[in-house]
This record gives C-alpha cells, sequence and structure tokens, in this order.
C-alpha cells in the first residue's frame, strides 16, 4: 500500500473512532449523563456492552445492527455517525495536510456534528460542547491559523475573543428584541452560546456572516414545519452549524461573492 493510502485510511479510522465517542456525547450530554461512567449499555435490555460488541464500525455490521444480547435493532445513527466523521476527517485532512488548520478543524468540526444532532432531537445544545469549545477557539487562535495571522499572539487572541463576544451579543440582542416584537422567547441560550463558540474559532467578520446566512436554508424547513407539520419551531442551531463549518474552510470566496453582490 501507498503511504498517501494508507493515511487517508488512518485518518478516516482515527475519524470514526472519535466518532463513535461523539455518539456517546449526542445520547448522555443532553440526558445529563457522565460522559466518562457508567460503560454502555443497550437502552433496550441495559445490559452492559463488552468492547468487542463496541468497535467502531465493525461491530454494528458483524451484529447487523443489532443488540448482541436480545437481538433488538439499535438506531443506524450510530453507524452513520462513525462513518460521516471518518469522512470529514479525511476530507479536512486532504483540505489541510497535517497542520494547526486541520487540529483546529477536527475539534471544531467534531464538536459542530453533536450540536446538530442533539438540536435537532431533543432541542437542546449542551453547554458540555459550547463552554469547552469556546476555549478551545480561543487557544487555537493562540496557537494561530488562518483565520487569526495576526503577527502577536495576544492580538490573535483578542480577534478571537472579539468574535467571541461579538457572536454571542449579536444573538443575544435579536433575541430580545424578538421577544419585546412577539412576546415569547424565539432565541436560546444554547443559540447564544453556539454562535460565541463559533466566533472564537472565525472571527468577528466570519461569525457575523454566519449569522446573515444561516437564516436562508432554515426558511425553507421553517415554512414547512409551520404548513405542514403545523409546529411552530424549528432548531436554529443546526444551521449556524452548517453555516459556521461552510465559513471555516471557505471564508475567502464566500466574502468575495457577497462583496461582488453588493458591488463593493
Ligand atoms: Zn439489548
Amino acid at each position: 500500500m501507498n503511504s498517501d493510502l494508507m493515511a487517508s485510511l488512518f485518518v478516516f479510522l482515527f475519524g470514526a473512532v472519535v466518532g463513535s465517542f461523539l455518539n456517546v456525547c449526542i445520547h448522555r450530554m443532553p440526558r445529563e449523563i457522565s460522559i466518562v461512567t457508567p460503560r454502555s449499555t443497550c437502552p433496550n435490555c441495559k445490559a452492559l456492552i463488552p468492547w468487542y460488541w463496541n468497535i467502531p464500525l465493525v461491530s454494528f455490521l458483524w451484529l447487523r445492527g443489532k443488540c448482541g444480547r436480545c437481538k433488538r435493532p439499535i438506531s443506524v445513527r450510530y453507524f452513520l455517525i462513525e462513518v460521516v466523521n471518518g469522512i470529514f476527517w479525511w476530507f479536512l485532512w486532504r483540505q489541510y495536510g497535517f497542520s494547526v488548520e486541520f487540529l483546529t478543524s477536527l475539534v471544531f468540526f467534531s464538536m459542530l456534528i453533536v450540536v446538530i444532532v442533539t438540536d435537532f432531537e431533543t432541542g437542546l445544545i449542551p453547554d458540555q460542547i459550547t463552554i469547552p469549545g469556546m476555549v478551545a477557539g480561543l487557544f487555537f487562535s493562540l496557537v494561530g491559523h488562518e483565520h487569526f495571522l495576526q503577527a502577536v499572539w495576544y492580538q490573535r487572541l483578542l480577534a478571537s475573543a472579539l468574535g467571541l463576544l461579538g457572536g454571542g451579543a449579536i444573538l443575544l440582542v435579536t433575541g430580545w428584541f424578538g421577544k419585546w416584537v412577539f412576546r415569547k422567547d424565539s432565541m436560546g441560550g444554547g443559540d447564544v452560546k453556539l454562535l460565541a463558540m463559533i466566533g472564537a474559532f472565525i472571527g468577528l467578520k466570519n461569525v457575523l456572516l454566519v449569522f446573515f446566512l444561516a437564516p436562508f436554508p432554515a426558511l425553507p424547513l421553517a415554512l414547512w414545519q409551520r404548513f405542514v407539520k403545523k409546529e411552530e419551531t424549528i432548531p436554529f442551531g443546526p444551521f449556524l452549524a452548517l453555516a459556521g463549518a461552510l465559513l471555516f474552510m471557505y471564508a475567502g470566496p464566500i466574502q468575495n461573492f457577497i462583496a461582488r453582490l453588493y458591488g463593493v
């Protein structure tokens, strides 16, 4: 096997292993169960899952998506998250090679995956993701990556902190405004902390773009939810996360596109 293929496989498998940990976070964080203890159990028969039934990718296929003891089906989501995270890691590695940008994007994207699934499933964005996420964003800016290229470390840290405060503030103010106009809560605190975390990773200018771009894909879903399913609200977090991931990778092209749109 040539070394490029070996590295691809290694990055993909590592991503799948971390994806298996993300599954634990997705299941436990909104339910406020510790992610360290207790060990994984079958949600149906509550049996402890031995390590050989808990191998990422392999066990799900081997057991054909069923619990090894009670044979009840296990959600295909567990397998999909592992595969998707593996593919993301591989894609990010192709994009950045082994670099600070690569490491930063791994942490950022993995956290966004947890947020997207928990918010869709439970309407909650766990603080156990967004608070450490803010710290991670500040830390990686300090090391320096393509969104924070200022010469001196405290300038980079300041730029990241501005993104954090700006991202949080704009949603906080929007939420107050929404409450004032509609007389009800329109923006959750989880969204505020999520956009603050995104700002810490991509800076003030990009996080403002996330704020303006995220509603566009959310709008068709909101209309569908309102008129077809007759439900009032949709989670906004997944769209913030999606826009945040796009701005992380394609800030330059997106900024150019918008500048041309307005002829600046
Ligand atoms: Zn079982």
